[in-house]
């Protein structure tokens, strides 16, 4: 198969490059053009992906079934040290996924962080399931374990448990899962981990999310590994991993006519897909090494200015550190985050406050909230910045201009 030429030359192929979701298949490595705009996280290639993509389409494979979904499936089980896994359409699609083979059903609750990305949640809302919003400890940014119990103590005596509780591995960090296991063990409520960010990362010197019932990882454009849109949801209960599959074909029960005893998906991830997958996940580690050493990098740059911090990494992690995110104090540094936010921006660079936390979102009004306020405060001093591939050089101008900002 021929490569689609790319008829484009200076200023468009910069546009071309950097519109969001084009991909442009290199034959060899990539080669990049320096960049005007430095993005969050951009996605880049192996140079592997049109040799396998072309390779799956000669070979007549382009439908969410057959062996290339198969043999990413099982990259994405060795990668994540779980045993069975589902690939699907979206990271998404496996979170809901995962809360149907849960058993979720309306008017249960279901138990999450403040602080994440709306899609942790999503779909349990939409089945009619009333979210409940935990706050984060600050030293992981992730679900305090302490508010939890106590919330967990407090449910169990009024009988009213969560159908499902949903830590997430914020930014590639994971959270404290033994302590959360221990508490969840406790009352029976199972864990489904949102795992979108973290792949690659280690808990306690094991994978990201190993331990709970489920865990949900994306290949969104945007994440660490991407095979241009997918997720995939894990365990290594193999009963659950069948009962998602068959809800994300369709839920086809065996016969010649089409029978159905309920109602599923078409969450199958195409062969498309799965083979910029498959081409994409053995740089798995390289990438986690490469984000990793971005963060450092901020951490050399920035970490002596006044009321600038960087997240923090507690001793149970090893964070693939999707994103590198930064806290300001206001009154130490001498400007606010989003005047440095600003700043940024009018320099060509983007960045982004910490996600909104999900108990301030009018999407879910009157939903409860516990904690002190660790999420909001950091929604209103963290920053994430560009922590994708980039030279030493295109870092600099990022730290340049936070540099410049301070005032402290
Ligand atoms: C990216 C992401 C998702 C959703 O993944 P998609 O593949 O974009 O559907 C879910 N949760 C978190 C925390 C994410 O960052």
């Amino acid at each position: 198969m021929a490569a689609i030429p790319l008829r484009v030359g200076g200023e468009d192929a910069q546009r071309v490059l950097e519109s969001p979701g084009i991909l442009v298949f290199p034959s060899r490595a990539p080669a990049r053009a320096p960049r005007l705009r430095l993005h969050l996280s951009p996605p880049s290639l192996v140079g592997g992906e049109l040799a396998v993509l072309s390779r799956t389409l000669t070979d007549g494979w382009i439908a969410p079934a057959g062996p290339v979904p198969e043999q990413f499936e099982e990259a994405v089980a060795e990668a994540a040290g779980f045993r069975h896994t589902a690939a699907v359409a979206s990271g998404t699609a496996a979170l809901h996924l995962g809360y149907r083979v849960l058993g979720v059903e309306r008017g249960d609750e279901v138990w999450t962080q403040s602080l994440t990305f709306v899609a942790t949640i999503a779909p349990a809302v939409q089945m009619g399931a009333r979210p409940r919003f935990l706050d984060v400890a600050a030293e992981s940014w992730t679900m305090d374990p302490n508010i939890l119990e106590d919330q967990l103590h407090k449910a169990a005596t009024k009988g009213k448990l969560p159908r499902a509780v949903v830590p997430v591995d914020l930014y590639g960090q994971p959270c404290d899962l033994d302590a959360i296991l221990a508490v969840c063990g406790r009352w029976g409520v199972p864990v489904l981990c949102d795992s979108a960010e973290a792949l690659g990362a280690q808990y306690r010197d094991r994978p990201v999310g190993k331990g709970a019932a489920l865990a949900a990882f994306s290949f969104n454009g945007n994440k660490i590994i991407t095979a241009g849109g997918g997720g995939a949801l894990v365990s290594d209960d193999p009963a659950l991993i069948a009962r998602a599959r068959h809800l994300a074909t369709q839920a086809k029960e065996t016969a010649p006519h089409y029978q159905h005893e309920t109602t599923g998906y078409s969450y199958g991830m195409s062969s498309v897909l799965a083979a910029v997958g498959l081409a994409q996940i053995g740089a798995l580690p390289a990438r986690v090494d490469e984000r990793r050493a971005i963060f450092d990098r901020y951490a050399a740059a920035l970490s002596d200015l006044p009321g600038l911090s960087l997240m923090p990494e507690p001793a149970w992690a090893r964070s693939s550190r999707w994103l590198s995110v930064i806290q300001i104090d206001p009154k130490a540094f001498g400007a606010t985050r989003e005047a440095v936010r600003r700043a940024l921006d009018a320099a060509q660079i983007e960045s982004r406050p910490v996600w909104k936390p999900l108990h301030m979102q009018p999407a879910f009004r009157g939903a409860r909230f516990h904690g002190s306020g660790v999420s909001g405060q950091l929604f209103e001093r963290g920053l994430c910045l560009p922590s994708g591939s980039m030279t030493a050089e295109e870092q600099g101008r990022v730290t340049d201009v936070i540099r410049q900002c301070c005032r402290g």
